[in-house]
């Protein structure tokens, strides 16, 4: 990736306010539609577990259409989506396959020993076929018993950019149909692109960099000193609690307790994804070239065991780990950075932490007992060990940024390359001293 994109894709999510005909139609429509999934996944288990999406559709679709009456638009789309989770299956099968050679793990993958069901109410819908945009803050929806019109509610920005798709740069895409399960309101998820201003990135004004961890949800660092911490306090504590009352349920294990279960798993997703929207926009900003640690597999850099002897702390820690999601918070930061006019790329994770800001010692004993402090056992300097991160990383991405200025390309991740590449870009960055007067250099 050399080059800056020059559009972002995202999701709006639009609440549809349907008369109650209209919802018996939509939920009608869903029902079909999942029943036809259904049916797909069973004829393409019974083929040899099928992931190519024109072979299944072939297969099904005279019958998607007289058995269950889809329109034809949705007869395709429902083998496509089929064959594509079909193809996640193989995948994981195949990484489970992999894991089990190098003796990584014992477990079996199960993701095969049955046809995949598929639960949630959701219609892929394709634009102008299934569903178009129309006048007033409203939208046309194909459903079996003909097309509904009715009107949406949404955030104001992305009503602006639907009401002018054109003067806003705005190119529609498919959207879904699809039902919220715990408060049974349908949404329509619309996928669009957006074109970024290409003057916005000309002039860099800011370079920063963003650690994230468990400590705190993320710590961002500038290269003139300023920084901020967003401790999730709130986030943390709910989590905590969650947790709590999970195990409760899950030792209860009656299918009312089962339900509480579920609507919890499905709240704690929500304020998960509130808390990364909020970190996220506020990290982004116009002019700012924004450094991420290039994090591939995050999970596998901490510790976790998983077996029964597993520490009480250890298995504490594990839950935290896995109830947020840093993929999450990075891919939000990436994009509302873009969307603001700002640009954002990836460094080396390795020794962000470990590495000395001011003489570029670098090892496991400037973090004792892996603690909060950070105290370079050379040259004694401390601070806070996700501050250390963050200025490490923000230099890092000065040095892209001054790359990026002399050679005219930018490597927005890093490259890979092998090995050897890797080594000259860490032995880079082990020449980075931390000093205020860094921004001077654009
Ligand atoms: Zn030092």
């Amino acid at each position: 990736m050399d080059e800056l994109p020059t559009t972002q894709s995202l999701t709006c999510k639009l609440k549809l306010l349907l008369t109650e005909d209209q919802t018996k139609a939509v939920r009608r429509t869903a029902l079909a539609y999942r029943n036809a999934l259904n049916h797909a996944s069973a004829v393409a288990f019974a083929n040899g577990k099928m992931s190519q999406g024109m072979r299944l559709q072939t297969l099904v679709y005279q019958e998607l259409r007289e058995r269950f009456g889809l329109p034809s638009q949705m007869a395709c789309n429902a083998p496509r989506q089929v064959a594509a989770a079909y193809k996640t299956l193989w995948e994981r099968a195949k990484s489970n396959a992999a894991h089990k050679a190098k003796g990584w793990t014992k477990r079996r993958y199960k993701g095969f020993d049955q046809a995949p069901k598929f639960t949630a109410m959701t219609v892929t819908l394709n634009h102008r076929r299934d569903w178009a945009l129309g006048k007033e803050q409203s939208v046309s929806i194909g459903t079996l018993s003909g097309r509904i019109r009715c009107r949406y509610e949404g955030w104001n920005r992305h009503l602006d950019w639907l009401e002018h798709t054109a003067d806003r740069g705005i190119t529609l895409g498919a959207a879904k149909l699809w039902q919220d399960p715990a408060s049974k309101v349908w949404y329509l998820l619309v996928s669009i692109e957006k074109a970024l201003d290409p003057k916005a990135t000309e002039r860099i004004t800011t370079i920063k960099g963003v650690d994230l961890n468990r400590r705190n949800i993320a710590v961002e660092s500038n290269t003139r000193g300023r920084c901020r911490f967003y401790h999730g306090g709130h986030q943390k504590h709910l989590a905590e609690r969650a947790a709590s009352t999970r195990s409760a349920l899950q030792v209860k294990g009656t299918r009312g307790a089962k339900a509480v279960l579920r609507k919890l798993a499905l709240r704690e997703r929500r304020l998960n994804a509130d808390t990364a929207h909020c970190v996220s926009k506020s990290i982004a900003e116009p002019h700012a070239m924004v450094g991420l640690e290039w994090l591939k597999d995050i999970r596998n850099r901490t510790e976790r065991r998983h077996s029964k002897k597993a520490s009480v702390k250890r298995r504490k820690a594990n839950r935290k780990v896995s109830s947020w999601s840093f993929a999450d918070v990075q891919a939000k930061t990436a994009y509302k950075t873009r969307l603001s006019g700002g640009v954002p790329i990836w460094v080396d994770a390795d020794y962000t932490s470990q590495g000395c800001p001011i003489c570029g010692h670098a090892g496991r004993e400037n973090r004792l007992n892996n603690g909060l402090l950070f105290v370079c056992a050379r040259c004694g300097h401390t601070l806070h060990a996700d501050l250390v991160a963050a200025r490490n990383i923000s230099m890092r991405t000065l040095l892209v940024r001054q790359d990026w200025v002399r050679t005219g390309r930018l490597s927005a991740v890093p490259e890979a390359s092998g090995d050897e590449a890797k080594a000259v870009r860490l032995s880079r960055y082990a020449e980075l001293r931390w000093s205020l007067d860094a921004s001077s250099v654009l």
